[in-house]
């Protein structure tokens, strides 16, 4: 990128999406799912994965240590409050790693020290240091962050992060838990940091930022500029409320000025579009159109004026090349008539290398998507790929249905389903509309008794014929539970989320739950 890449600052990489990220309502992800996005995260290059908050469910836990244990290339880090069970459990999980960091969080501000913790600035600079040395008795990295830090007065934090470097933090995050800070205040609370704690060129200082106010990366990019030397990000921006800094949008800034930023990071930024969709595939939260760097229409000229300067010399209004990020450089378009080895160029450029087994059911699934609509695009090889490689134990899977319905007529429903070995057929007349209808006949054969909290229905792509993907949340005892489904026809692609749901609910519920 620049002349001299020498005078460029390495900026550390922090990604939270399975911890902070998984926090997003409605995004809780399984195992497996976890591994995949841990496994893309590393092929990003990110530096340090944030994998769990291992006290906090047995899920937690078995997730960072199968991560721990199964996934190399990058730090893998586990949270953890200032308390030794919940030290001595992370560690637990994370032991195996390759390297693995402790990150220690404790809350300093005012508001939380008195409504929260009940404890003095005392009390707290002395709980933190006991659990500081505990954990870094046991681990060789160790992060501490003071929670809502940017609320904390500015003398204390300054106490606080002393003291977190003299009891071993290798790392010190200031995090804006409440997404509150402005650049500009954010800037000062860095550099005065620099110019008064004493010990501080022991540490390096990392970025934890918010958006609730939409400014989570504009102050993460202060703090690099005052000086912070990791940041903490997580993909697409998903996390609490309105989420953290969007770790693409942060690393495609700092590339795209380098020659203001003057920093680098190892990120393989052609990864940044693939990963993106997987993340969003996988969490149900869709990346909206707009979005900067991976939104669909990032990189799209559609104003005349525009295209006849693009296609006089592209930068005239492209400050970033669509392939720098991932995006193909022609949505490559696939048709009846392709090949199996343009098919597996194809998946090869979109990230995924498949075995020969899995590129036979691929090419089989591609055909027969392919009679029912012209063109395949990359999102609908995507979606084929991600339903073979995440398939899991299918209770129940979806076998025909047939609906008669229209206005003013309540719906007539015949569905079968395999549940092992064995079809099972319902025939009812019910509900407002066909996808009514086939949600209240899945109900009735399975003899799960839930309610749906969400519905939406989008296309995977352009035109007419496009898929639709379903995605839908079904409560159960309490608990959420996510499906997606597509296909050309959206009744069908509504059945499918619902029996993904389903199957979901019947996996975690196991043995318990069994509907036989
Ligand atoms: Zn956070």
């Amino acid at each position: 990128m620049s002349q001299s890449e020498n005078d460029n600052r390495r900026i550390i990489i922090f990604d939270t999406t399975l911890r902070d990220g998984e926090q997003s309502p409605g995004a809780s992800m399984n195992l497996p799912e976890k591994m995949e996005v841990a496994q893309a995260l590393v092929d990003l290059g990110v530096d340090v994965i944030e994998a769990g908050f291992p006290i906090a469910s047995p899920g937690d836990y078995e997730a960072v240590y199968e991560i721990s244990n199964n996934i190399k290339g990058a730090t893998i880090c586990g949270l953890a409050r200032c308390r030794q069970p919940d030290i001595d459990r992370a560690w637990d999980a994370l032991k195996h790693a390759d390297q693995g960091r402790i990150h220690v969080f404790l809350a300093t501000s005012t508001i939380h020290r008195e409504f929260k913790l009940r404890m003095s600035q005392e009390d707290i600079l002395e709980r933190m240091g006991e659990s500081l040395r505990y954990a870094a008795s046991l681990c060789d990295d160790i992060e501490f962050s003071p929670e809502d830090a940017v609320r904390t007065e500015i003398d204390f934090l300054c106490a606080v992060v002393e003291k977190a470097i003299a009891s071993g933090a290798k790392t010190v995050n200031i995090p804006d838990t409440v997404g509150y800070a402005t650049p500009r205040q954010m800037y000062d609370v860095i550099d005065t940091l620099y110019n008064r704690v004493p010990n501080i060129d022991q540490a390096v200082i990392a970025i934890h930022c918010h958006n609730d106010l939409g400014m989570a990366v504009a102050n993460t990019l202060s703090a690099i500029e005052a000086g912070a030397g990791q940041i903490e990000c997580t993909i697409n921006g998903i996390g609490e409320r309105a989420g953290n800094c969007a770790l693409e949008e942060v690393v495609m800034a700092m590339r795209t000025r380098n020659d203001y930023y003057r920093t680098e990071t190892g990120i393989n930024t052609p990864r940044l579009v693939p990963i993106s969709q997987t993340v969003s595939r996988i969490t149900g939260l869709h990346v909206q159109r707009n979005k900067s760097i991976v939104g669909r229409n990032a990189f799209a000229h559609e104003s005349g004026i525009h295209q006849d300067g693009m296609l006089k010399n592209p930068t005239t209004y492209e400050i970033m090349r669509p392939e720098d990020v991932g995006w193909a450089a022609t949505d490559l378009v696939l048709g009846k008539h392709s090949g199996r080895a343009a098919l597996a160029d194809r998946a090869r450029a979109l990230g995924h290398d498949l075995t020969n087994e899995q590129l036979v059911t691929l090419f089989e699934d591609f055909k027969v998507l392919a009679d029912k609509k012209k063109e395949v695009y990359d999102a609908d090889l995507l979606v084929l790929i991600e339903q073979q490689t995440l398939a899991v134990s299918e209770e129940w899977s979806f076998e025909s249905y047939q609906v008669k319905c229209g206005t003013d007529m309540v719906p007539t429903i015949q569905l079968a389903l395999r549940h092992g070995d064995q079809i099972k057929t319902a025939e009812m007349t019910c509900g407002d509309g066909p996808i009514d209808a086939v949600i209240l006949a899945i109900e009735e054969l399975t003899g799960l008794d839930v309610v749906c909290k969400d519905f939406n229905v989008h296309s995977v792509t352009i035109g007419q014929d496009a898929q639709g993907e379903v995605t839908m949340q079904l409560e159960y005892q309490g608990e959420l539970y996510r499906g997606r489904g597509t296909s050309t026809d959206s009744v069908e692609a509504s059945a499918l989320a619902m029996l993904a749901a389903v199957n979901r609910i019947l996996a975690s519920n196991a043995p318990e739950q069994s509907a036989e």
